[in-house]
């Protein structure tokens, strides 16, 4: 078949490389001059340090099938994402474990005293925390919520987090060891290459054809047997129904000689500081050797029409809008929606790789089944 994908991100180069294994013809376009979506990564030609260029990326993952994929087209090297966080004058370690606990509180609990007591803290009158404030006074109590959170997710989010979902700040856990690690998963390590040479391999097979600096418009749908849409859902329908609400983000650079700040990640919990956070690229590559160094202090603000849309918001409001959007999504034909911008959901490397997987699995089958495909293969609007 004729295929189109729309985006050369992580979601629209999988799909395209599962398609062209299977013997179809695919044309990727992108609007942007390069590939790798967000993930794209690139070396400064100053200092030699790989960047990646829309904040920083951490490959980890759960899912032996998605790793062992993307291992086949990459070199993994260790890494261990140990982020440290400013606050009242003084650095810690995140997520919050037993050093972050002992060192905040004068203490030298072990485990057992230091759970009995963060419980203790704990506001134990909320007894099912639908909001990320709620969830914080409940789990990890006032102290610490304000050090750490209240005043970094205001920044982050545009709103209190009385009205943010509790699910935002699941993603962090909290540990009674001295596990600094700020992911759980059982698999790490960030790309020797990085990012964008393992999306160049996806794409480079004989079936796909990439066009760059190519904006795609619903109107040309007609010319493929079937098109995987990886935009932004709102931008298929002209934004018909109004905008979806989203963070972006602005990267300010900071060029020094040596080590800036001695690790690769440091947020700034303190509203007299307007960044979130500032990461040092070549501290992501530590088995490489810089003399000059590069990082990125991170602004968070509103997306307006023309910038890059990061973080969708997902709040009452967006979610309603969402549901107009899947309605008339769901009455298209031979459009699948795909992706973090397609379906509108804040998603990782990892599972963007499942997903995209996943929505070959269910192409192949339509087709030997003689089905239609459906405009989606993840619901937009579960969790
Ligand atoms: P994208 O990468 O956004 O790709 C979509 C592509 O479609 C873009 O290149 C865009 O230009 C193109 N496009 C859109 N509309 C059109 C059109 N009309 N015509 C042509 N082209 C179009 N994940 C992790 O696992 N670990 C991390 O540490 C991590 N860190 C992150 C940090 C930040 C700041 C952010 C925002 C995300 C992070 N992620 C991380 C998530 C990761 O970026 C996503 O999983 C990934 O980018 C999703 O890929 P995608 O292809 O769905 O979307
Ligand atoms: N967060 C915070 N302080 C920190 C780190 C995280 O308040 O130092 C909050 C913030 O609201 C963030 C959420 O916890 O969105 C989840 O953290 P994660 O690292 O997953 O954030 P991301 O940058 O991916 O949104």
């Amino acid at each position: 078949m004729n295929l189109g994908v729309v985006g050369a991100g992580f979601s629209g180069a999988v799909i395209a490389n599962q398609l062209a294994e299977q013997g179809h013809q695919v044309t990727v376009m992108d609007v942007r001059p390069h590939v790798a979506g967000n993930c794209h990564s690139e070396r400064d030609a100053e200092s030699g340090v790989m960047v990646h260029v829309y904040g920083p990326h951490i490959f980890h993952t759960d899912n032996k099938r998605v790793w062992q994929f993307i291992n086949r087209f990459a070199t993994f090297e260790p890494y261990v994402n140990r982020v440290k966080a400013t606050t009242g004058g003084r650095v810690f370690s995140l997520p919050i474990n037993l050093l972050t606990i002992n060192q905040f509180f004068g203490k030298t609990f072990n485990p057992a005293q230091a759970a009995a007591f963060i419980a203790a803290a704990g506001d134990s009158r909320i007894h099912d925390p639908q909001t990320f404030e709620e969830q914080a006074l409940r789990f990890i109590g006032r102290e610490l919520y304000e050090a750490f959170f209240r005043t970094y997710t205001v920044k982050q989010w545009g709103v209190a987090p009385a009205d943010l979902p509790a699910s935002i700040l699941k993603r962090l856990p909290v540990r009674f060891n001295y596990d600094d690690n700020y992911f759980a998963h059982r698999y790490q390590g960030m790309p020797r290459d990085g990012y964008t040479a393992i999306v160049r391999q996806w794409l480079a097979h004989p079936n796909i054809r990439v066009q760059l600096d190519r904006s795609f418009r619903r109107a040309e749908a007609g010319s493929f047997d079937h098109v995987f849409y990886s935009g932004p859902i709102d931008a298929w329908f002209d934004h018909a129904e109004g905008r979806l609400g989203y963070r972006t983000l602005d990267f300010e650079p900071i060029r020094a000689e040596g080590d800036f700040q001695g690790c690769a990640v440091m947020n700034y919990c303190d509203d007299s500081v307007p960044w979130t956070r500032i990461s040092e690229h070549k501290h992501f590559a530590p088995w490489e050797q810089h003399e000059k160094t590069l990082c990125f202090r991170e602004y968070s603000r509103a997306c307006g029409a023309d910038d890059i849309p990061y973080y969708p918001i997902r709040l009452v409001a967006e979610k309603a809008l969402l549901a107009r959007y899947v309605d008339r999504a769901r009455a298209e034909t031979g459009v699948t929606f795909v992706g973090r911008l397609g379906t509108y959901r804040y998603l990782d490397m990892d599972v963007t790789i499942g997903e995209a997987l996943e929505t070959v699995d269910c192409f192949r089958e339509a087709c030997l089944a003689g089905q239609p495909m459906p405009a989606f293969v993840k619901d937009p609007l579960g969790a």
